[in-house]
């Protein structure tokens, strides 16, 4: 068991349930050394999880998940180490920010034309903490308003490819992405690579492309993976040079199936991210 790092989890400024110091609060309590907050598109919580992570006495790594559109398909990008007060990096989230309000309006629109309640939209932003609206945001305020059983049952029914809230993302360059990060001084890291059910030359090719873009490591012990993929990332981190990461992507304790930094051992053979880290 892992209870060194979890380099993946997100708060209130995105779309996890708990505030950045309560997810801060939870680690330490949870055993974990170093907590990394990668909020999608925004830093709007470093700031408050570094105090709390101070004042818990742990680790903090400030971090940020990127949404991209690789090839049709939209791919995670998770930045280590970055510096919040990177002009670069705040421009380009930013920007993906301004896409996610036009992509919430677009998604109530196409809802309620497919006969959802009209008050989704609003119930979706109230939700949402003023931060940024997801389609987790979505999900939550459909199981309100009756629409599904859960977050889980929502998506199947609206919010994947060929259901009505579905629209393909439009979101920022693989290249964009990982030079956000890199001239923020942190590292890339592919994001729970399993998750896009890519064909194993399609990764490859997303590998090959990320490393030539600047890229530095995969998740390689992901949440969202399976014991499987665990193995098979790693072959891909050995055989590509990629530094390997670990992270629950954590979003909050109504999934009682995790917890924070309670990760297995990344398998043998991988070189881990925090290899070279000052220790937590
Ligand atoms: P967005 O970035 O707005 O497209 O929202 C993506 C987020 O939705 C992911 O980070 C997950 O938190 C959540 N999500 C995506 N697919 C599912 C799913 N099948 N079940 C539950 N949550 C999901
Ligand atoms: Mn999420
Ligand atoms: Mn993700
Ligand atoms: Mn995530």
């Amino acid at each position: 068991m892992n209870k060194q790092y979890d380099l993946h989890a997100h708060s209130t400024a995105s779309d996890g349930t708990l505030t950045p110091a309560g997810l801060m609060q939870r680690a330490a309590r949870a055993g974990v050394g170093a907590m990394a907050l990668t909020d999608h598109d925004t830093l709007a919580g470093l700031a408050e999880a570094r105090e709390a992570a101070n004042q818990a006495g742990i680790g903090f790594i400030p971090g940020v998940e990127v949404s991209v559109t690789w090839e049709k398909s939209t791919v995670h990008i998770v930045g280590l180490g970055v510096d919040a007060n990177s002009q670069a990096l705040q421009n380009g989230l930013a920007g993906l920010r301004e896409y996610r309000i036009w992509r919430a309006q677009e998604i109530a629109r196409r809802l309620v034309a497919s006969g959802v309640d009209e008050r989704i939209y609003d119930r979706a932003k109230a939700l949402s903490n003023g931060y940024l609206i997801s389609r987790t945001h979505f999900a939550r305020a459909l199981v309100g308003l009756g629409q599904a059983k859960s977050v889980r049952d929502v998506f199947k029914k609206f919010l994947v490819g060929g259901k009505p809230g579905h629209l393909a993302g439009e979101w920022t360059t693989l290249q964009n992405a990982v030079s956000w990060i890199n001239t923020a001084g942190g590292q890339a890291v592919i994001a729970h690579p399993a998750r896009y059910r890519l064909r194993r030359a399609r990764l490859q090719q997303l590998i090959r492309e990320f490393i030539a873009a600047g890229g530095s490591a995969i998740e390689v012990v992901s949440g969202s993976h399976s014991r499987d993929d665990y193995f098979t990332m790693a072959q891909h981190a050995r055989e590509f040079g990629l530094l390997a990461s670990a992270g629950t992507d954590y979003h909050g304790p109504e999934n009682p199936n995790l917890e924070l930094g309670r990760l297995p051992d990344l398998p043998p053979g991988c070189q881990p991210i925090w290899h070279d880290w000052a220790k937590p």
